[in-house]
């Protein structure tokens, strides 16, 4: 879409500092990090949010999970723990309409979630 900001860190059109790139799913890191490693991983076809999802999606969540457990472990935080969540909506605090999901570590996470 052109005038989401996650297509274009996506497309190279911003700049973000990529931790993976390939075909279905790029990550990088949030320009407001709220933990000591704290990652964006999104699919690089545009979809609104997780409401949006549809069966034709299914590997490429898959393969995005998988990707944030390899990443997990690039950074060093696979034994230690993280979190990996996807805000959706207005409720649950969606600000980007692309679907992503944060993973966050190298700290004791809090629970429940403010
Ligand atoms: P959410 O509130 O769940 O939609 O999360 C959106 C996240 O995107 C926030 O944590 C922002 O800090 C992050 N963010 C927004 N713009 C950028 C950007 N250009 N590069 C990296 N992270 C971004």
């Amino acid at each position: 879409m052109a005038e989401c900001a996650f297509c274009k860190i996506a497309s190279g059109e911003l700049p973000a500092t990529k931790v993976h790139d390939d075909d279905v799913v790029v990550a990088f890191r949030d320009i407001n990090a709220r933990a000591p490693t704290h990652i964006l991983i999104i699919p690089r076809k545009h979809v609104a949010s997780l409401n949006n999802l549809s069966r034709e999606d299914d590997a490429a969540m898959g393969h995005l999970v998988r990707v944030a457990t390899q990443i997990a472990q690039q950074e060093g935080i696979a034994d230690t723990g993280y979190r990996l969540v996807a805000n959706c909506g207005n409720d649950g605090g969606q600000s980007v309409d692309h679907v992503h999901f944060h993973l966050l570590g190298g700290r004791a996470m809090t629970w429940p979630p403010g």
